[in-house]
């Protein structure tokens, strides 16, 4: 339930309602809006637990919320979740633009690939330093030595580093180079490391799995946030369907239909959607049209030689188009992007 206090609410009163929602068996998640501060109590709903709470003097009203993720929901917080990290801010009205090669290959791979995203205005590197390679005999990602290429890219740009980390044990070493944690499509239902990367501190860029309904995606989103992680951003990346002319569907409805439930920012990832390069700049600008928070886009700087997904990867000067293109469709729709 939602429990809304009264405004101009002081800390010591959200402490004292924090310690009467607990009391009760229940976790309390405090939400600071612009308006007033909430608090989801989160547990299992009884009637005197609601009744209990209503009549403390510095509560408002207490709300049950109908929908099963609780802390996602946007009865919870009306107001979009805006993710800031370095210069990469994405949601509010502003589009965040991550862009990078598939898997981080060399030193030269990386920053080459760095400094041409960088210079077609985008504000966060992508790159696998750890992969999930549906071949066990594919190439696996550079690991420790490719988180450390990460970060020295990013000592070189000043872009903000997405990475995936694939189980629980190596989230503080990922965390350690990493600004954005990505957890992939693969493992969107892995609910331990889910509440693994919830005990961070960092953002999370959570995919969707390839056959995970919307409430599935929106509930394994709760299983971060439900661990104090209230900065995750969720991606839609395409779903396995009959359909083969593409290596996924990627299904654009997703993102009004979740601006419509939960406040957290939604991205798009165009590249794995499709799987073909010259479908992904007008996906991008579709994307864009449709209101996404942000775009995940493949870019390398010689595709025809990249380790994984060069046909879905895009060359530097295609990526510098499908910037300026999206930046036509934002100015015409009122968003920022960079
Ligand atoms: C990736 O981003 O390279 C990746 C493996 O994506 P997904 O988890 O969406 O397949
Ligand atoms: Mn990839």
């Amino acid at each position: 339930m939602i429990v809304v206090l009264k405004r101009g609410a002081t800390a010591d009163m959200i402490r004292k309602m924090v310690a009467r929602v607990e009391d009760l068996g229940l976790k309390a998640h405090v939400i600071e809006g612009t308006e007033r501060t909430v608090i989801a109590a989160v547990g299992e709903e009884r009637d005197k637990r609601e009744e209990s709470l209503a009549s403390c003097e510095e509560v408002e009203q207490v709300l049950p919320i109908l929908a099963p993720y609780k802390i996602a929901s946007k009865e919870t917080k009306p107001e979009p979740t805006v993710v800031r990290v370095r210069d990469l801010t994405i949601g509010g009205g502003h589009i965040g633009m991550i862009a990078g090669p598939c898997a981080v290959e060399s030193e030269a791979q990386i920053l080459e690939a760095a400094r041409a995203v960088k210079a077609a205005g985008a504000k966060g590197l992508r790159g696998g330093a750890f992969k999930p390679r549906t071949s066990p005999y594919a190439f696996q990602g550079l690991k420790e030595e490719g988180l450390k290429l990460l970060a020295a890219a990013r000592d070189a740009t000043g872009l903000a580093v997405v990475t995936e980390v694939m189980t629980p044990h190596l989230v503080e070493l990922v965390a350690k180079y990493a600004d954005v944690l990505q957890i992939g499509a693969r493992n969107m239902q892995n609910y331990h490391l889910l509440q693994a990367v919830g005990e961070v501190r960092k953002p999370v860029l959570l995919k969707r799995g390839p056959s995970a309904t919307i409430e599935e995606f929106l509930l394994a989103a709760e299983y971060i946030l439900d661990q104090g992680n209230q900065e995750v951003i969720l991606c839609e990346r395409g779903v396995r369907t009959f359909e083969s002319h593409t290596r996924f569907t990627l299904p654009l409805a997703t993102v009004p239909y979740l601006h419509e439930r939960t406040h957290l920012p939604v991205i798009v990832d165009p590249s794995h959607g499709t799987g073909i390069a010259s479908l992904v700049p007008p996906m991008c600008a579709a994307a864009v049209a449709v209101g996404a928070d942000g775009l995940i886009v493949e870019v390398h700087p010689d595709p025809k030689v990249a380790l994984s997904d060069g046909k879905q990867s895009l060359t530097p000067d295609a990526f510098a188009e499908t910037m300026a293109q999206c930046k036509r469709v934002a100015d015409a729709l009122g968003y920022t992007l960079s």
